[in-house]
């Protein structure tokens, strides 16, 4: 479906703050107040690390997947689902269906994880919706010290959490209205809104 400009949309990285403080998206996306310029700093080169590692040659983890066709670093939007994104890759698979590949540079722990799973649904219901194809799974790689590649299950179930929190942002967004504190407190210790949070 065509980008337009006209339809309000998120990143899977606004839909993650979100997740990991509701108020996050107000101090961005409501009071237009950036986090530190640090911390956008550190996120930024992490990115570039990232992404450079991405462009390296990983054919054997494309072979392990049963990738036919790829391609890499793919901005991917849609109106209807109020998301946009860029996927590492975008693949097609021996079985017929789609899946988002992934890179990180981190080591795969539990916490993290249930993060990027979250990332991996919002890149398959992007790429179901733009090549209108099955995406029934999609793959995180941990390249940090060699490879391991995880599965993640796309189900009905978990794209419907995440349309959940897409309404919770738009709904934030629209009304204002500040929503509830992280019930995880140790969350504040290292915020850069901490002292405005009231
Ligand atoms: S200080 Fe705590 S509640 Fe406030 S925005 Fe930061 S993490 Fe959320």
């Amino acid at each position: 479906m065509a980008d337009n400009e006209r339809t309000p949309m998120i990143t899977p990285s606004e839909v993650l703050e979100h997740v990991y403080c509701p108020r996050f998206t107000w101090f961005m996306n409501v009071q237009n107040i950036p986090q530190h310029e640090e911390t956008r700093f550190k996120v930024r080169k992490g990115r570039e690390v990232h992404r450079r590692r991405a462009t390296e040659n990983r054919d054997y983890l494309r072979r392990k997947i049963g990738a036919v066709k790829r391609e890499i670093e793919v901005y991917l939007a849609s109106p209807t689902l109020r998301l946009r994104g860029i996927v590492d890759e975008v693949l097609w698979l021996k079985d017929g269906t789609m899946a988002p590949l992934d890179y990180k540079y981190t080591e795969a722990r539990d916490t993290v994880f249930k993060t990027h799973e979250t990332q991996i649904v919002m890149y398959a219901m992007l790429i179901r919706e733009v090549y209108q194809q099955p995406v029934t799974r999609g793959f995180v790689a941990y390249i940090r010290d060699g490879s391991q590649l995880l599965e993640v299950p796309v189900t009905e179930e978990a794209i419907a959490k995440v349309q959940l929190l897409i309404r919770q942002i738009f709904d934030i967004i629209a009304t204002g209205r500040l929503p509830r504190r992280t019930p995880y407190r140790i969350r504040c210790e290292d915020c850069c809104y901490k002292n405005i949070c009231v």
